[in-house]
């Protein structure tokens, strides 16, 4: 069974994130979302976070959302995944990852699986959504619209 843990902070999920989760299906058996919540984080946002994101998944069983703080390796480990699935979108995203997986490979022996963002989604990011959105831009195109199909 091979499980990956796809961690990131997913602020908002992008269609981005639904991409790389689908491809990973590709790869692995079961995909693990992973939110990563910092401390000062609301409980009740990021539950609100977490059920929007699980709900884009109610038709594939072969993949989970979870929640979690701390250590990603050690979520990894808890959830039974064997490796980290990322995305790249630039160089900068490149070298980011290279140390991460680097360092994560060192403390756990868990190896990262990069996939290369789809160049027509190579621009979108959390960040830029959350930008537009604060401008009052509507940001659905950047979204997914629906849910995952098995
Ligand atoms: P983090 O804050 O950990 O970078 P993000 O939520 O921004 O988390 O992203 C999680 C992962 O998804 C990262 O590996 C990021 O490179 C990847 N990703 C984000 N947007 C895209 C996209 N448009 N195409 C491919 N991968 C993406």
């Amino acid at each position: 069974m091979r499980r990956a843990l796809f961690p990131g902070s997913f602020d908002p999920f992008t269609i981005g994130h639904m991409s790389i989760v689908e491809r990973g299906l590709t790869l692995f058996d079961e995909i693990v979302v992973g939110v990563g919540i910092n401390a000062d984080k609301l409980q009740a946002e990021t539950g609100r976070q977490i059920g929007k994101i699980a709900g884009l998944f109610v038709s594939e069983p072969r993949v989970k959302v979870i929640a979690y703080s701390g250590l990603t390796v050690d979520a990894a480990k808890a959830n039974g995944c064997g490796f980290l699935l990322r995305g790249v979108r630039t160089s900068a995203d490149f070298e980011y990852e290279r140390t991460l997986s680097d360092i994560n490979r060192n403390i756990s022996g868990i190896e990262t699986v990069l996939l290369y963002a789809l160049p027509e989604l190579a621009s979108v990011s959390s960040s830029m959504v959350r930008d537009l959105q604060r401008h009052g831009y509507d940001v659905s195109r950047f979204l997914p619209s629906q849910p995952l199909e098995q």
